[in-house]
Order: structure tokens, then C-alpha cells, then sequence
């Protein structure tokens, strides 16, 4: 490809609403052109990247028996009737009507579709089990999208859907498709890292997700210092905190005047005590039904925890006239004590001693509260966000936390969409069963973003060879030059014999312009065809990543690049 010709615009400066670096080089560079929020044209050079990714995702997926299918974007409602998601998807779903007043969607996912396709299809245990997964656009109308193809719209997802006879079955199918994720984010170039993470509003139990770990994610992670666990904030179990118990002996309770006074912060100034003596207590309605949540002061509590432990729908924090009603003050005095609601504890608040709380009384706290003998915990739980200090569950070493940007997920989903659907086989015995789901997702323009997020500099993207849209940029320091033009024609021509990707910068610019294009672009090697090295008749070869430069005789040149290439 000749640079003259390659559509690839560049931008001088940075598009003003590009905060990510990877937003920021996609566009400058020339590789994607949005259309409407959180919706992008590829350009050549965009694409290129995609199918690389796409490519290598082919190859994993083959390697554990995935079929590769392909399926509509648009799918009627009724699907999605029959598993309750058309209202649960709310409104991040895009919906459309047609011209006979039918209803569809533009598929967010297609657990339902998939389910539909295989389900008068697969009769017997002998077809199982069943992998196939496609890759294609997804759709969904986010509230806020942002960060290029981080957080769009429309976007390139593959997914993968098994189908197993029993568990072990899913089991093998996960473990089959976890390891292949590593695999695929290995050679894309990433450092991602699997954690396990909630299932969330999709299902199942079982889940991890893989993460990059970059400044830029959206999603909050903690790992260990020491060993392999890692979780995202909403899963993370909080490990057990020093007791106070043993400390100090049970003073009297006494009720104190704290006038205004309605935040742990606003508290601990007022009385002279450290968060970690407070108790927080949160109304909320589960379900419509009050029910008061305790943390330490020091603590956040974790609703997806709490939610997940009192097995509700729905949980929000409590309206004021609520709360009013339950404790009989304004909000910001709640206590534990006298309280006519079920009380949820985290671990920690039951190795508390003389705690503050509130009183139940507007402007007024209790001192000196003590469980067991003041109140009681209906039911005690890790219900806390585990933070940056606390114990590893698994080996005890201190957790530390880290950004991620989410790349792949892996669930089981079970037989949810096999019994909403009625997709069953006979087993051996003849004997209908459901079939057992798992699901698998990859977001393929969210992966060669973090690639980006992780491979840069101030001057642009430095590409993995994996995924580089071309490996190499040939620059002739002046075309007028008839020697160097003829030397960086015959080294392009060589390359593009040897199968190298390879791009001539043909252009009549100042080298510094070019130079700098290709620093933005991000091709992995530069050879740079310059008077100085070819009168000693040498190239210099830069490489993008490290910067290291060598002078390499143009007669070698070929077999010097292709073994770069080779090695990746
Ligand atoms: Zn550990």
C-alpha cells in the first residue's frame, strides 16, 4: 500500500470530546470516524485491527470445537417475551415495530435467539455437547456512551453459546472457553487478567470476567498481592477484621445530643471518634419491605451483596418519609437499637464494641452500643465492599486494587433460557431433559481499544505485531532522491514478495511529518531510507515499541524484518 493512496486521515489535534488515549488515537490516526453517539465507521486501517482480533478469535474458538454461525440482528419480541427479558431489558434495549405493527429488537445478545434455533433441532444426548458462536454487531442504547469503542452503541461482539448434556458437561465447556480467552488475550498483546465478577440481571451463577488493567476502566478490581484472586468490587468477599471485643469492657449506653449531625464524617468531628466505632445504618425496602442494613463506619455497604443475600428483585434505599416512618427521625439518625425491622449485619459490625449509632431521634446519637446486648442481627453476612488492605480470602495477603476495562466474559447460565424455551434432548434413558447453557463473550473493538490503552505513547499507538494493521512503513527520508526512492521501491517490493504487510511512504513531506505519521499510525517497524546509512549502503530499522534503532545492510533487509515478524 502506498501512504499517498491509504485512506487513513490523520487529525493534527485532538478531538475535544476523546478523553481515553485510545478514543484519542483512533481518531487521529485515522482508524474509526464516529456517525452518532457511541456509533463509528471503521476505516481501513480501523478494520484491518478488527479482523486481526476477529482472526485469532477464529482460530481459539476452532481449536475447542466452536462452529461458527450467524445470526440476525433483528429478532422478534416474542423470543423475549417468553424469558421475561423484554421488560427487564428496560431501556437499553433498541426496539423497532413494522410495517404490520410486529415487534422487534436489534439483538443486545442472543442467548433467546440461539435458544430458539437449536431447540427442534438437537433431540439427543449424541449431538451434545454443542458449541457455536458468531461474531457480529450488537446493540445497545447506553445512557451515557463514551470512550470511542469502549462504551458504544452498536459494536462488535463474538459470542459463543454451549449446550451440555449435564454439569460437567458446562463445566468442561467453561473451563474449555476460559482458557481459550487467555489464549486469544495473550496474542492480541494484553495483559487481562480473569476475575470472578456477579452475574448480574443475565443469570446463572458462575462468571468471571477478563480485565485489562488500565487507568482508563470503568470497572473497579481487586487482586492479590500474593496469590491468583482477583474479583471485581461488586464480588469480592471481604475478609474478617480484628475484633475490639476483647479491648474493652461494655460501658453503659448514654444518649448524646449530635445537633445537625447526619453523616459518619459529621459524627466522628462532632464526638472526637474514628469511623471505625461507628455503625451505619442503611434503610431499605426489599422488595417494598423495610429492612436495615449495618456497616462500619469506616465501610461502603455492597448491594449487589445485600440484594443477593435477601434473595429480593429490588432493593433501593428507603425515601425519606420511609425511613421517617421506620425509626421515627429524619434521615441521617437511624440505629440499630429499638428497631421494629429485620436487621442485616456485616461481620465486622459484630466485633464491635461501645459503637456509636444513631438514636432513632432526630439530633441525637447513642454511645456505647453493644450487639448481643443492645440489639440483635437477624441475620449477619458479608454484606461490606471489600477494599484496597483487606485480606485475600484465599490466602490472607493484603488485596490491592486496580482499574479494569472488561474485555471477555464467561458464564454459566444453566438451564434459564432451556427451560423458558423449552429446549430439551432425550438422555440415554430416554428421558427429556433441559439442556444446560453457557455463554461467552469477547467485545472485539473494546479489546483492540485496550490494546491501545496498554501500547502508547505520547506520539501515538505502538502496535503488537499480532494485531499491527500493517508490520511495517517503508519512508524514503526525499522521494526526489532518486537513490533512496529506488532503494525503498525495491525494499517494498521484496517485502510485499516475502508476505510482509508492508506500507511506502511515497509522499513529497518533510521526513519529520512523516516520521511523525508513522509514529501516530503505529507501525511496529520503520525502515527509514536516509542519504547517511545507504552512502555505507545500509537502512535504519526503528522499532516503534522501544525506539532501539539499527543499521541493517539493504541486502538482508528482508530476512532481518520477516524474522522481527516471525518472532511477534
Ligand atoms: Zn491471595
Amino acid at each position: 500500500m502506498l501512504m499517498s493512496q491509504l485512506y487513513a486521515p490523520t487529525l493534527r489535534e485532538t478531538p475535544a470530546e476523546a478523553e481515553l488515549a485510545s478514543h484519542r488515537f483512533m481518531l487521529r490516526a485515522g482508524l474509526i470516524r464516529r456517525s452518532a453517539a457511541g456509533v463509528y465507521s471503521f476505516l481501513p486501517l480501523g478494520l484491518r485491527v478488527i479482523r486481526k482480533v476477529e482472526a485469532i478469535i477464529r482460530e481459539e474458538m476452532s481449536k475447542i470445537g466452536g462452529q461458527e454461525v450467524l445470526m440476525p440482528i433483528v429478532q422478534p419480541a416474542e423470543l423475549w417475551h417468553a424469558t421475561g427479558r423484554w421488560n427487564d431489558y428496560g431501556d437499553e434495549m433498541f426496539r423497532l415495530v413494522d410495517r404490520h405493527n410486529r415487534q422487534f429488537c436489534l439483538g443486545p445478545t442472543h442467548e433467546e435467539l440461539i435458544t430458539d434455533l437449536i431447540r427442534s433441532e438437537v433431540r439427543s444426548y449424541r449431538q451434545l455437547p454443542l458449541r457455536l458462536y458468531q461474531i457480529q454487531n450488537k446493540y445497545r442504547d447506553e445512557i451515557r456512551p463514551r470512550f470511542g469503542l469502549i462504551r458504544g452503541r452498536e459494536f462488535i461482539m463474538k459470542d459463543m453459546y454451549s449446550f451440555d448434556r449435564d454439569e460437567q458437561g458446562l463445566d468442561e465447556s467453561y473451563w474449555a472457553c476460559y482458557h481459550a480467552y487467555e489464549r486469544i488475550f495473550a496474542r492480541c498483546g494484553l495483559d487481562a487478567r480473569p476475575v470472578e465478577a456477579d452475574s448480574g440481571a443475565i443469570g446463572g451463577d458462575v462468571t468471571h470476567e477478563f480485565m485489562v488493567l488500565a487507568d482508563a476502566g470503568e470497572d473497579l478490581v481487586l487482586y492479590c498481592t500474593s496469590c491468583e484472586y482477583a474479583a471485581n468490587v461488586e464480588r469480592a468477599e471481604a475478609g474478617p477484621v480484628a475484633s475490639a471485643k476483647a479491648a474493652g469492657e461494655q460501658l453503659p449506653m448514654e444518649e448524646v445530643a449530635t445537633p445537625g449531625t447526619t453523616t459518619i464524617q459529621e459524627i466522628t468531628a462532632f464526638l472526637g471518634v474514628e469511623a471505625t466505632q461507628c455503625i451505619k445504618t442503611m434503610i431499605y425496602l426489599a422488595d417494598g419491605e423495610p429492612v436495615a442494613a449495618l456497616v462500619r463506619g469506616d465501610h461502603e455497604l455492597n448491594e449487589v451483596k445485600l440484594q443477593r443475600l435477601l434473595g429480593c428483585s429490588q432493593l433501593e434505599l428507603a425515601d425519606p418519609e420511609t425511613i421517617a416512618q421506620v425509626t421515627n427521625a429524619p434521615v441521617g439518625f437511624a440505629g440499630p437499637v429499638g428497631l421494629a425491622v429485620p436487621i442485616v449485619a456485616d461481620h465486622a459490625v459484630l466485633e464491635m464494641v461501645n459503637a456509636v449509632t444513631g438514636a432513632n431521634k432526630a439530633d441525637y446519637h447513642v454511645k456505647n452500643v453493644n450487639v448481643g446486648r443492645d440489639f440483635n442481627a437477624d441475620k449477619a453476612a458479608d454484606i461490606r465492599a471489600a477494599q484496597p488492605g483487606d485480606p485475600c480470602p484465599t490466602c490472607g495477603a493484603p488485596l490491592t486494587s486496580a482499574w479494569g476495562i472488561e474485555v471477555g466474559q464467561v458464564f454459566k447460565l444453566g438451564t434459564k433460557y432451556s427451560a423458558a424455551l423449552k429446549a430439551t434432548f432425550l438422555d440415554e434413558n430416554g428421558k427429556e431433559q433441559p439442556l444446560i447453557m453457557g455463554c461467552y463473550g469477547i467485545g472485539v473493538g473494546r479489546t483492540a481499544a485496550a490494546v491501545i490503552e496498554q501500547n502508547h505513547d505520547e506520539h501515538g499507538i505502538c502496535w503488537p505485531m499480532s494485531i499491527a494493521p500493517y508490520h511495517v512503513i517503508v519512508v524514503p527520508v526525499s522521494v526526489k532522491d532518486e537513490q533512496q526512492w529506488e532503494t525503498a521501491q525495491a525494499i517494498y517490493k521484496a517485502l510485499q514478495d516475502a508476505q510482509v504487510e508492508v506500507v511506502l511512504d511515497d509522499r513529497d513531506e518533510r521526513p519529520g511529518v512523516k516520521f511523525k505519521d508513522a509514529d501516530l499510525i503505529g507501525f511496529p517497524i520503520r525502515i527509514t531510507v536516509g542519504p547517511k546509512s545507504l552512502s555505507q549502503g545500509n537502512v535504519e530499522v526503528t522499532l516503534r515499541k522501544t525506539g532501539d534503532r539499527t543499521e541493517v545492510p539493504v541486502h538482508q533487509i528482508t530476512e532481518y524484518v520477516v524474522n522481527i515478524i516471525s518472532k511477534g
